[in-house]
């Protein structure tokens, strides 16, 4: 087994719509598509259909989403030994996306909810035969601070995606990810600081370097991403120039091809120029796991 993947699972129901509606307000949708999401699952697929061999730990519920999430993991070759059901709602994603290509979400977490601390001890002898842990936060926080905790225990790097911005982060815990990868927003929320102009962004991820963080990789959207540790920090501009027709999942598609790429060889620096390229692929297409390209696909693109 490549990776663990500790995290959520959602059922992304993607309204494709002219403009955002006001409050109160009742618009048409010329297109609508049901898709897989939800952060775990999507770095899951990414990294499983570049080759990576994934286990997935989460939580359905016992709704007619659930047969279709595990067929979906088990389609894309992830070990679904882990997906436990749950008395309950699956979760659920409305997804709202307008022409310009902006996107809103409503995230219900259902039995995401449910995913706690006991579950990954029952998973324990299979989480440490990988060689990374990644999490993030659509599961308890609790349940978080605990995957740490066992990645520090079974001496596994673990990478942390604190996506969507939550307070209640331990920094400790924080400290101790071998990669620790948010976007702007979520750098701001976790330390406190502004995390607007690239100066600020680099400061604030210098603070949690400060703290002990080993590497922190803020992804900028089109400009690309922020790779900052002991040893300074680079810009790795966005160099793939591309038509973004649908962002949704950008982040996830990012995070899902560098574990690829770290478990299989590529140093830091060559795994994010990748993770940047694979992420650029992805907004060319809509909906979030239906743009996640194949090796084969992705390796022809980039040629
Ligand atoms: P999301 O929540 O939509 O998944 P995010 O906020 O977590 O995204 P971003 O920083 O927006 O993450 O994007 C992640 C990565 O995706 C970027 O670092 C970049 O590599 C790529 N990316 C995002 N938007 C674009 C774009 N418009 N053009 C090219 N690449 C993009």
């Amino acid at each position: 087994m490549d990776i663990a993947v500790i995290g959520s699972n959602m059922v992304d129901l993607i309204s494709y719509i002219t403009r955002m509606p006001a409050e109160g307000e009742t618009i048409e949708a010329p297109d609508f598509a049901l898709g897989c999401g939800g952060k775990g699952a999507n770095q899951a697929v990414a990294a499983a259909r570049l080759g990576s061999e994934v286990l997935m730990v989460t939580r359905v519920g016992d709704d007619l989403f659930a047969a279709n999430t595990v067929a979906n993991f088990e389609a894309n070759g992830i070990d679904t030994t882990f997906v436990l059901p749950t008395v309950g709602t699956s979760g659920v994603a409305p997804i709202f996306v307008d022409e310009q290509s902006r996107n809103s979400i409503i995230i219900v977490k259902g039995a995401n909810a449910s995913l706690t601390p006991a579950d990954l001890e029952a998973a324990e002898a299979e989480i440490a035969r990988c060689r990374l842990i990644v999490v993030q936060l659509e599961i308890p926080i609790e349940t978080v601070h605990a995957a740490i905790d066992l990645a520090v225990r079974l001496d596994v790097p673990i990478l942390l995606n604190p996506a969507p911005a939550t307070h209640g982060l331990d920094y400790a815990r924080v400290a101790q990810c071998e990669y620790f990868v948010p976007n702007e927003t979520e750098l701001a929320t976790l330390t406190g600081m502004p995390a607007g102009t690239t100066n600020e962004i680099t400061a604030a991820a210098a603070a949690l370097i400060e703290k002990g963080c080993r590497n922190v990789i803020v992804t900028l959207g089109s400009r690309g991403v922020l790779w900052v540790s002991t040893d300074g920090e680079v810009l790795i501009p966005q160099d793939n120039p591309v038509e973004a027709v649908d962002t949704t999942g950008a982040g996830d598609a990012f995070i899902g091809c560098f574990a690829h790429e770290v478990t299989h060889g590529s140093t830091v620096h060559d795994a994010l120029v990748a993770a940047n390229a694979y992420a650029a692929n992805s907004v060319t297409k809509r909906g979030t796991q239906t743009s996640y390209a194949s090796r084969e696909d992705f390796t022809a693109w980039r040629r």
